[in-house]
């Protein structure tokens, strides 16, 4: 497994913990953060082989499906006692030239998907009385940018989402909760460079410091890791008060 050097003391042992879009990023990072504090982690991920790499790092079970297809979530366990909600795209377009499809996508792979693994997974929670639910929105589900019309939607919607299931889930043990990160150092952001330079019409090396940073107080890129850490602080007891809330991890963005 990667090097991992917790900082929140955690023990999931005999938990299951489900993150999707495991195979990268900040799903990868959770998903060996979870199995760092031992629990049986199922990774699931669209790219099978990047699923299956995790899953061998982590000791854990890869879940090859494709959260674009509304029957996936079905074909998941239900016997999941944390739920880390991450898989997630981008698409960078002008809302007139935004092709619906895409729209429409990005609402199934980061809302649909979600709620329905959410209703999948809650009666074994409930059973258990006890559930961890981590939604991992962004800054753009408290705040919006120009181009991202698909994205800052679904993400607000998945902040209404969790809100809701946070208020139903209370009495039996589970919090839900969104993570809300600035930009992060992973395929993602590398992918949108190319997409917002061309969009802005600006040089590759310039958007990261115009365009990403230009909100943030603090002047870096989130690491994966760091998001994993704040993952798995609100699977931890002390965080068991902590439900219906959006966490920032943005280096201030919100604060203006
Ligand atoms: P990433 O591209 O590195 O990883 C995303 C993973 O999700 C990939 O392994 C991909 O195969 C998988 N995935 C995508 N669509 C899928 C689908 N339909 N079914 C199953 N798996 C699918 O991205 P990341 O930056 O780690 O992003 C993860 C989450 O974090 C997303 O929800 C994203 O919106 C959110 N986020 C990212 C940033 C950032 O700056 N990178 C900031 C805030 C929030």
């Amino acid at each position: 497994m990667a090097a991992v050097t917790p900082v929140v003391n955690l023990d999931l042992t005999g938990r299951t913990a489900l993150v999707t879009g495991a195979g990268s990023g900040i799903g990868r990072a959770c998903a060996r953060r979870l199995a760092a504090a031992g629990a049986a982690v199922l990774a699931l991920d669209r790219d099978k082989a990047a699923a299956e790499a995790v899953a061998a790092e982590t000791g854990g079970q890869a879940v090859a499906l494709d959260l674009a297809d509304p029957d996936a979530p079905h074909q998941v366990a239900a016997e999941v006692d944390v739920l880390v909600n991450n898989a997630g795209f981008q698409h960078v377009s002008a809302v007139e030239q935004f092709p619906p499809e895409r729209f429409a996508g990005l609402h199934q792979v980061m809302v649909h998907a979600p709620f329905l693994l959410i209703r999948r997974v809650l009666p074994h929670m409930y059973a258990r009385g006890w559930g961890r639910i981590v939604n991992i929105s962004s800054v753009h589900g408290l705040r919006a940018s120009p181009y991202k019309s698909g994205y800052v939607s679904a993400k607000h919607a998945l902040e209404g989402l969790s809100k809701t299931v946070a208020l139903e889930a209370a009495p039996h043990g589970v919090t839900c909760n969104c993570v809300n990160p600035a930009y992060v150092r992973t395929a993602l952001v590398e992918n949108q460079i190319a997409d917002q330079a061309a969009t802005h019409g600006i040089a590759p090396d310039e958007v990261v410091e115009r365009i990403m940073l230009a909100r943030a107080a603090v002047k870096r890129l989130v690491e994966p890791e760091e998001v994993a850490e704040l993952v798995a602080y609100l699977c931890t007891p002390p965080a068991s008060f902590i439900t219906g809330s959006a966490i920032t991890m943005d280096g201030g963005w919100t604060a203006h």
